[in-house]
């Protein structure tokens, strides 16, 4: 990581009302049954819940945690990041638009992203009607600095970064990355979902450092838990304070705490995913390079690796019409002729270079 420096944002709750939307700043929260009660009880009349038992799984009667404090202790002692520096949501998608509603004023205020990158950037930010800056990678897939700086002001609220960057499979380096965190009045947010994946600390380390980074993890890549819908977001605690007002009281459910609570317990069997997956990349990539179809294959820190073909539309249909699925990425933006393939498993690779190698005879 580069030396220390000073960020523009100080941490303090009038620099950051400055930053977020008048009406965020005026909102009085929604307080649920369980939230005005902190100490002990037996008898729970307060919440209209079925006292009687659950058509479901026991113990499902019951409204969750609204703060998951018992998940976000487990998962602090993991990150080594204090349980008032983590919000958690519905998974990252529900964390990218709360973001954008509490900072960006609709019409009237941006966020910057870099493409080629994640979709659910710009798509959060049409829905809140936020206008989108975009302002692409270079040509080695890193954050093109003079543009960047050139193109920031005070109606610029976040700037997307995603290191790994999906599609192009890279880390964006660490430098160039400070260099916004020091030139930008308003949150760097940085996703990291396929982090788990990359020989590299990310940006967890630095939080206390740099007020104004918000960092993004997820339960849906290296943890084999897409389906209970779970991200993290780290950062100051006055931003998570904001991010806990304005969410769905009961946002992450029941079923999902109890089961990441578990796996949390488990990280080996993560890391023995992971190990197995990287070597699975290799392998991939090493097949890969032996077929004439293939033009370049981009160096991948995460789970999926992004490929340009000769053609990539013909392969893209020969593997669909195998029952193989890929992402056809060649429309966007420095990804001409490209497919982002997934790492799979050793026999659906197999399958993969099998189906080919009989298309490159
Ligand atoms: C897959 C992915 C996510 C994960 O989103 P969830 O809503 O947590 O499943 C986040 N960011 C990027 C860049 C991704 O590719």
């Amino acid at each position: 990581m580069p030396a220390q420096s000073a960020s523009a944002w100080k941490g303090t709750v009038m620099e950051l009302n400055k930053l977020l939307r008048k009406n965020i700043r005026d909102l009085k929260p929604y307080q649920s049954a369980r939230h005005e009660f902190s100490g002990r009880a037996n008898i729970f009349l307060d919440a209209n819940e079925n006292a009687l038992g659950s058509v479901a799984e026991s113990g499902q009667n019951r409204y969750p945690d609204p703060f998951q404090i018992k998940l976000k202790d487990k998962i602090g002692e993991l990150k080594n990041v204090p349980a008032e520096r983590i919000f958690l949501g519905n998974g990252s998608d529900e964390v990218i638009d709360l973001l954008i509603r509490a900072f960006c004023e609709p019409r009237r205020e941006r966020i910057m992203v870099l493409p080629p990158t994640y979709g659910m950037y710009g798509v959060c930010a049409a829905i809140n009607d936020v206008e989108v800056v975009k302002i692409p990678l270079t040509e080695q897939f890193q954050p093109d600095l003079p543009e960047i700086e050139a193109a920031l002001n005070s109606g610029l609220k976040l700037i997307f970064l995603c290191s790994p960057n999906n599609p192009s499979a890279n880390l964006l380096d660490n430098d160039k990355v400070l260099k916004i965190i020091d030139m930008f009045d308003g949150l760097v947010v940085i996703d990291e979902a396929y982090i788990d994946f990359a020989g590299n600390e990310g940006w967890l380390n630095q939080l206390d450092k740099y007020d104004n980074l918000v960092v993004m993890q997820t339960f849906s890549k290296a943890w084999g838990m897409a389906g209970i819908r779970l991200g993290m977001a780290f950062a100051h605690p006055e931003i998570i304070i904001i991010l806990n007002n304005i969410k769905p009281p009961y946002n992450i459910n029941r079923h999902t705490q109890e089961v990441a609570l578990k796996a949390l317990g488990e990280s080996d069997i993560k890391n023995k995913y992971v190990d197995q997956l990287l070597k699975q990349r290799q392998r991939l990539t090493q097949a890969l390079k032996n077929l004439s179809m293939v033009q370049r294959i981009y160096p991948s820190d995460a789970n999926f690796l992004l490929v340009k073909f000769n053609d990539p539309g013909k392969v893209y249909q020969q593997l669909m019409k195998q029952g193989i699925i890929v992402r056809d990425r060649s429309r966007m933006i420095r990804c001409e002729g490209c497919l982002r393939i997934t790492v799979g498993s050793a026999g659906e690779n197999n399958q993969l270079i099998t189906v080919l190698k009989e298309m490159d005879k």
